[in-house]
């Protein structure tokens, strides 16, 4: 199968694919059922955009793998194939973008499999600090501020699910003047299961966009 989407739209297929295949357990009425995923499908549709045409291949035996579990789970390996990894940085790349931190860690990208990610980021729990990389309009981007070690149940801005979250602070350079503003978030504190989460760009850029660039 063509490489042909991204991290984020997998993670939409799955959940909407787990709605369906929740109600197909819990629910006996047929009509509900048809309903139901006449709606998802629009859902998943509307998520695709313009290209949505371009992936209808994909949908191709959604609604009966989306009855039983171990016919989902196959469905969705077959749509994991279609998924363009998150294309990581060189060392070089990586340490211009993190150039003032000594000891950089370095992500081990041949353990992973980068299909899971729309974005990256880690934690280096020993500094308490969380780093976190991402393209906005070609270019990598790199964020970097400390995480606190206690997380709470909130709404994080990237992934927009009610997950663990922990206080992350970022510096923000302002504009000319060489002084720093800094700017607290709460989000995943882990970022595996963020990019798990994800299913749209446009909050993840919002976002980047807004501890990352001066104004
Ligand atoms: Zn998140």
């Amino acid at each position: 199968m063509n490489k042909q989407i991204q991290p984020y739209h997998y993670n939409f297929i799955r959940k909407q694919a787990h709605i369906l295949l929740q109600a197909h357990l819990s629910v006996n009425d047929k009509n509900t059922i048809k309903t139901l995923q006449a709606v998802v499908l629009e859902k998943i549709n509307a998520q695709f955009g313009n290209k949505y045409e371009e992936f209808q291949p994909l949908l191709t035996g959604f609604l009966e793998a989306a009855t039983s579990k171990p016919r989902l789970e196959q469905y969705l390996e077959g749509v994991k194939e279609a998924v363009i990894p998150f294309d990581p940085p060189s060392k070089q790349q990586l340490t211009k973008l993190f150039k003032k931190t000594k000891k950089l860690k370095i992500p081990d990208w041949e353990t992973l499999d980068l299909r899971d990610y729309t974005f990256y980021s880690w934690n280096d729990s020993g500094k308490q600090q969380k780093f976190i990389v991402a393209t906005i309009d070609g270019q990598f981007v790199g964020v970097q501020g400390s995480i606190s070690p206690t997380v709470q149940k909130g709404i994080c801005p990237i992934c927009h699910e009610t997950s663990e979250v922990a206080l992350f602070m970022s510096k923000v350079k302002e504009s000319g003047d060489g002084m720093y503003t800094k700017r607290g978030n709460y989000i995943c504190y882990d970022s595996d299961r963020c990019n798990h989460n994800i299913e749209r760009r446009a909050e993840l850029e919002d976002f980047i966009k807004n501890v990352a660039f001066t104004r």
